[in-house]
């Protein structure tokens, strides 16, 4: 049995389909202008089909902002110039049209690979994908899309990038596999969101799997198996209709409150990363969005949304929620989230570089922007705004003299907004979580991230599968200050929620309810079961279980006794 990092639960039996960019071989032939003109303008008609339908379908899915991928891949496959040096290569060389395509268009790669600007050296990646679609309909190849499977596989690839994963065919990938990630790499957020069961961090997994190999995995302990005997696909199948079971039981909390037996109560919210996320939020009966992560309405697309366009997205999130709280965060972009068209520069460490607020204050018509739309949308229904990546006391207030200059511009021009906003910063930085006692004052409401709290706290890279290890959510010094946040905000009578992975982990609820906090946060999945182990609990023993936590020293001894 192979063991990797748990992404997303559910057990899965299925063939593998693995994903690797295969070298194409491009012949060179004498052939007549006429005859390769005439190829050359099938094959673009047929890649323009293809990506209409790419793009209709993913309008359909998963909306505008992700379906603009296939805008850009249009206005390539128009490109004038393109298809001017290549025709004039066929003509001067009596070439075929692969052959010239690929020559012509290697070039252009090449150009933009060498430019200065993040967003244009992106674009070689584009021209790769458009010429690739086009050699692959020249040279009969089939191109291998996620968007459109023919039927039901278990992907097997070395990496996925999340906008692969949100444009995946739901209905044929049963699950997937990947070599490198680990559990809050925001594909393995993407998946749970999604409720595809995966497994991330599996090594050197891709390499060792064949098309056609049957796969055996359990997305929620991270057990692969390739080629199972009978009796583990027996073994698997048990733990699949287990699985099956333990959902069936969960919908009974539906329509519960979340409240423990002693009658505290605790907000299960849940994480979302598109307006389309509140489906499921709703088939498993979130009371409030506690994330709402907007940097995916501006991933994968070549300008920045305008403000209509968030005010609308906003909107519609608010509206979908029917009187229920939303917590929306403004743009967290950096770390392993990159826009093609905002150049942040290469960085030896991105995770710890120009990221989230630290870009929305250098870049203040950017941060705006947002909060001008978010504002617009506040007349909706409940809202409350969220700052990521707060360090200081600084950069409260830096946001805060923003936020009141958009304020009384808005109030100039007597545009409508709600005043009983809500403001509140993310606590996933050391520095935050120590004056959480101050930072208090200042704000209404603190959410603690555990994804980056826990990297940043134990130095440890979220995103590198080799320290996983080292990535423990036991460990006592990270868990003191979520502790310390939690009776800092207590103490001011401020709420304070946690919405990281770790809201949803089984054995640290208990912890978590007893040292106070007021909400839980998590992707769909996660929330009726985490209801039925709040109505199991009574609030004080769960605050003698933090005094007992509190006497210990490592993270083995705290799981210990959580479990
Ligand atoms: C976190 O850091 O815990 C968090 C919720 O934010 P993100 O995972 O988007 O960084
Ligand atoms: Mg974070």
């Amino acid at each position: 049995m192979i063991k990797g990092i748990s992404a997303a639960p559910g057990v899965v039996i299925g063939i593998a389909l693995t994903i690797t960019e295969e070298e194409l071989v491009i012949p060179k032939f004498i052939s007549t202008f006429d005859l390769e003109e005439a190829r050359l303008g099938q094959a673009i008609q047929s890649a323009k089909l293809e990506l209409n339908s790419l793009r209709a379908k993913t309008l359909e899915t998963l909306g505008d902002d992700k379906a603009q991928i296939f805008d850009a891949h249009m206005m390539i496959l128009e490109d004038p110039e393109l298809l001017k040096q290549t025709l004039t290569k066929i003509k001067k060389e009596s070439v075929n049209a692969e052959y010239a395509l690929n020559a012509v268009a290697n070039q252009f790669i090449a150009v933009f690979e060498g430019l200065e600007d993040a967003y244009l050296k992106e674009r070689a990646s584009d021209v790769r994908d458009v010429t690739s679609r086009l050699l692959c309909t020249l040279l009969k190849k089939k191109k291998i899309s996620l968007e459109n499977l023919s039927e039901p596989v278990i992907l097997i690839t070395r990496d996925l990038t999340p906008s692969q994963t949100a444009s995946m065919d739901r209905k044929n990938v049963l699950g997937f596999l990947t070599d490198i990630g680990g559990k809050t790499s925001h594909t393995a957020i993407m998946a749970r969101t999604l409720e595809i069961p995966a497994i991330v961090g599996l090594g050197n997994f891709s390499a060792t799997v064949k098309d056609g190999d049957r796969i055996a995995f359990d997305g929620e302990t991270g057990e692969v198996k390739i080629n199972p005997t009978s009796e583990q696909i027996e073994f698997f199948t048990s733990r699949h209709n287990a699985f099956l079971e333990k959902k069936k039981e969960q919908d009974l909390m539906i329509g519960l409150e979340s409240k423990t037996l002693d009658g505290f109560h605790i907000e299960l919210a849940g994480n979302i990363g598109t307006p389309r996320d509140l489906d499921a939020l709703h088939r498993n009966d979130a009371e409030a969005v506690g994330l709402y992560r907007t940097e995916f309405l501006f991933m994968d697309r070549n300008s920045m949304p305008s403000e209509d366009e968030q005010y609308h997205a906003y909107s519609e999130v608010i509206k979908g929620l029917k009187g229920k709280n939303c917590i929306i965060r403004t743009l967290d972009i950096g770390g392993d989230k990159k826009l093609s068209y905002l150049d942040i520069g290469e960085e030896a460490n991105p995770f710890l570089g120009y990221r989230a607020i630290r870009i929305c204050l250098r870049e203040p018509e950017l941060f705006k922007t947002q909060l001008r739309a978010l504002l617009r949308a506040s007349i909706h229904g409940p809202l409350s705004i969220m700052f990521p990546m707060i360090s200081s006391l600084e950069e409260i207030l830096a946001v805060k003299t923003i936020w009141n200059e958009v304020k009384a511009e808005l109030n100039e021009k007597l545009v409508p907004f709600a005043l009983d906003i809500q403001l509140g910063i993310m606590i996933e930085i050391p520095s935050a979580a120590i004056i959480s006692d101050i930072l208090a004052d200042h704000v209404d409401f603190f959410s603690i991230g555990t994804n980056d709290l826990t990297q940043y706290t134990c130095a440890v890279d979220r995103m590198n599968e080799k320290i996983e290890y080292l990535y423990n959510p036991y460990n006592p010094g990270l868990l003191r200050l979520i502790h310390m946040t939690i009776k800092n905000a207590r103490a001011k009578n401020k709420m304070v929620g946690i919405c990281g992975s770790m809201a949803h982990q089984k054995d640290l609820v208990p912890l978590f309810v007893g040292m106070g906090v007021s909400e839980l946060s998590m992707s769909a999945m996660h929330i009726l079961s985490t209801r039925k182990i709040i109505r199991k609990l009574v609030k004080s023993d769960c605050e003698k279980l933090v005094i007992e936590f509190l006497k210990l020293g490592t993270a083995d001894e705290v799981k210990k006794l959580l479990n």
